[in-house]
């Protein structure tokens, strides 16, 4: 089992619990290292580093940025050991959640055209950041208001392709996320690659190796193997990419909270063989010791 979960939510975006919240269900479920990864926001990492440090629990910054490849592809990338004062990574996701704010606008007008109204203001009241709306927050209104019976049906008919919710997005583009998570000294991780579609259709090999290849001459370092969101076939899957592309491997959860996620936090199942886990990348730095002693 790993003991590293390096991809979770809070209120700060689409999870239920607070950073402080999350921090201690992760401590409880024998997390040793932990990031907090909210989507295009990274304004609860002082919160979970303060909470981190209160259970042991060694504390990576992250975040995880809306992409979108190529015209139309949705890619997620999880940055992790990032630097959020970094300018242009701040800004970056700054101008990520505006987009969020005009989406959220139209999502509503087309779902008030098929005759669903307020759903506006009913979804602002589940953002605990009323700058990071999405459509989990839209979900968890549509459920309470007697729309669908979870948020996973409110998906399954209101908020994906060909569904009256859903409008196109143009999210950040590759080259300029990856230059954000790598010039704030971070490692830019292809999150849970498994979940990818072009279309209706599951990302096909050749595809998923061109988004690869041009992921990798961005500066990209890390796929995430071991996801929540992965079947036992996606995790080997993304474990040859790993190794053919000599990309460091990442694990999480994904977790957005009690009774929502597909796992809980914690206790992830061991890297395929021949897997690098991504936290070389920081823990076998050599100038840790020396900066040490300096500062010592
Ligand atoms: P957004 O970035 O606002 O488009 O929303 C994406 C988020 O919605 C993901 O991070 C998940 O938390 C959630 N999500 C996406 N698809 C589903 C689904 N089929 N069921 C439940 N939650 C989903
Ligand atoms: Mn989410
Ligand atoms: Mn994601
Ligand atoms: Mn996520």
């Amino acid at each position: 089992m790993l003991d590293y979960d390096l991809h979770c939510h809070s209120t700060v975006s689409d999870g239920l619990l607070s950073p402080t919240g999350l921090v201690a269900h992760a401590a409880e479920r024998g997390v040793k290292v932990l990031a907090l990864t909210d989507h295009d926001d990274m304004d609860g990492l002082d919160e979970a580093r303060a909470a981190a440090a209160q259970h042991g629990m060694q504390f990576i910054n992250g975040v995880e940025i809306s992409v979108t490849w190529r015209n139309n592809v949705t890619v997620h990338l999880v940055g992790l050991n990032i630097d959020p004062a970094y300018p242009p990574l701040a800004a970056g996701v700054a101008s990520v959640r505006q987009g969020r704010v005009e989406r959220a606008r139209k999502m509503a007008d087309s779902l008030a055209a098929a005759g669903i109204g307020g759903v506006l203001e009913g979804a602002y009241q589940y953002a605990g950041n009323p700058e990071m709306i999405g459509r989990t927050h839209f979900a968890r209104y549509m459920v309470e208001s007697g729309h669908a019976k979870d948020v996973s049906s409110v998906f399954k008919h209101y908020l994906v392709k060909g569904k009256p919710g859903f409008v196109p997005h143009e999210w950040a583009a590759l080259t300029d996320a990856v230059g954000w998570i790598v010039g704030s000294g971070g490692i830019a991780v292809l999150a849970h690659p498994g979940r990818y579609t072009v279309g209706r259709k599951v990302m096909g090999k050749p595809t998923m190796r061109e988004l690869l290849q041009e992921f990798i001459g961005l500066g990209g370092r890390g796929i995430e193997v071991v996801s929540g969101s992965h079947t036992p076939q996606q995790v080997a899957e993304a474990a040859r990419y790993a190794v053919e592309f000599g990309l460091l491997a990442s694990c999480g959860s994904d977790y957005h909270g009690p009774g929502e996620s597909y796992r809980d936090m914690g206790q992830l199942p061991d890297f395929p063989l021949g897997c690098r886990p991504v936290w070389e990348a920081w823990e076998t730095r050599h100038d840790a010791p020396v900066l040490k002693a300096q500062n010592g």
